[in-house]
């Protein structure tokens, strides 16, 4: 993409906490995230086929109506309901049928019928039209039981949609049925936002860029790119894979300077630790602000203006990048897609396990459902990767104590309705 980009301009203090805050509720740093990002607002033109997660950036108008033309819903035999009545109804058949794609080219007089297909348009005359199941023909007529109802199996003409009808509006991402109805519309030219382009970057002087590698046994594979590049292209954005770096300021620095994208997730080294380069950095060159949010599992979230683009430090451990891109980053680019503010969708179930929570901080625990019931991981480790290919979803536990056994409702949150795939 060779468009010049124009990132959102946030105040440079735009992440800072109040002094004095230590950890962050959840929901205080989502109000904040909301409260700051700012939507891109430079358009593109789109066909529908090539629109699937885009957001429309002005409403989508009907070009034609659907249906075009009142069409049969059913395949039987189509007739004028005026001349017909009560009682057995027997009609003579004119030669020939309409049939979907072959409009029949007569017109049908009163008291005549014409065999007529799904989605054939209505010859002129005919306004009704009965199931072949429900009539008994033979050579040259058609018979069935009156009285029908007027205009029975029959859709109009721009029933679904009128032309010039507002088929969805701005803000919305299209989804697959969206691009059925902008396709039925005949809308070949959709204004969206230009879709966000977001970098991801791995740190860690221990971390292998790709599977298939050699590897010493101090070096792990970077299981964060794929996931985080994965998540960004299942929300609908561009994904730029800015590779991996090692623990070193000026090796990040270079590789934050030369990124062409809307926002960067990074991951590792966010926490205050001396090993912890990317919050370092940005914290002497960006204008970083590290929050401790109350969350497990988390730990501090790194958020920072990189030559005004945002950057969100995810935390090293895949657990925790997984529910900090999920419930942080995820809101935040969907608002800055100009698809606004999300939500996750959230299902109160049974749990199907025990657990006694402190106050403090909210829990987010790896689950899926069996039966309808939410069962959680067998260990809570932020290490076990597998817990995440594991479950279908995250049990989200409140920021106070409670204490869940077998049948509590508990509320959870499908990976579907975070766009995890
Ligand atoms: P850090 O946040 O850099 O302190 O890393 C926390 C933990 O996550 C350490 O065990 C790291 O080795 C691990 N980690 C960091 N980045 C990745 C990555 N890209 N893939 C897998 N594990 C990682
Ligand atoms: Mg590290």
């Amino acid at each position: 993409m060779s468009q010049k980009l124009t990132p959102p301009r946030l105040r440079d203090d735009c992440f800072a906490m109040p002094q004095g805050v230590s950890w962050v509720p959840v929901d205080d740093a989502l109000a904040r995230l909301r409260s700051v990002m700012v939507p891109l607002t430079d358009k593109v033109l789109l066909h529908p086929a090539n629109a699937l997660g885009a957001v429309l950036a002005v409403d989508a108008v009907a070009m034609r109506s659907n249906p075009p033309r009142a069409n049969s819903a059913v395949d039987g035999y189509g007739f004028a309901h005026a001349a017909t009545g009560q009682g057995v109804q027997t009609l003579p058949l004119l030669e020939g049928a309409a049939a979907a794609g072959q409009p029949f080219a007569g017109a049908v007089p009163p008291g005549s019928a014409i065999r007529i297909l799904t989605g054939a348009i209505l010859p002129a005359g005919v306004d009704t039209i009965v199931l072949e199941e429900d009539c008994a023909i033979n050579a040259t007529h058609v018979a069935f039981d009156g009285p029908v109802k007027v205009r029975a199996n029959a859709r109009a003409a721009g029933e679904d949609m009128a032309q010039g009808g507002i088929a969805l509006r701005a803000g919305h991402r299209l989804r697959a049925p969206d691009l059925a109805l902008m396709s039925a519309l005949n809308i070949a030219e959709l204004q969206v936002f230009r879709p966000l382009r977001v970098g991801v970057l791995s740190t860690g002087d221990e971390i292998i860029a790709a599977a298939g590698q050699p590897a010493e046994p101090h070096q792990i594979y970077d299981a964060n790119r794929p996931m985080l590049l994965s998540l960004v292209k299942g929300w609908g954005y561009v994904p730029v894979d800015l590779g991996h770096v090692r623990d070193d300021e000026s090796e990040i620095a270079a590789r934050l300077d030369s990124a062409n994208v809307d926002v960067i997730l990074t991951s590792g080294g966010a926490s205050a630790g001396d090993e912890d380069h990317v919050s370092r950095l940005l914290r002497t060159r960006g204008t970083l602000s590290s929050w401790r949010i109350a969350v497990k599992p988390g730990r501090p979230l790194a958020l920072a203006l990189w030559n005004g683009v945002p950057v969100f430090g995810l935390p090293g451990n895949p657990v925790a990048a997984l529910v900090c891109a999920a419930i942080f980053a995820r809101p935040s680019l969907s608002l800055m897609s100009g698809a606004g503010w999300v939500e996750p969708l959230v299902m109160t179930v049974p749990a199907a396990f025990s657990k006694s929570k402190k106050p403090g901080r909210r829990e987010y625990l790896r689950a899926r459902l069996v039966d309808g019931r939410a069962e959680v991981f067998a260990s809570e480790g932020s290490g076990r990767i597998s817990s995440l290919a594991w479950a279908d979803g995250l049990v989200e536990l409140p920021d106070e104590a409670c204490k869940v056994s077998s049948g509590t409702p508990v509320r959870f949150l499908p990976y579907a309705g975070l766009g995890i795939f």
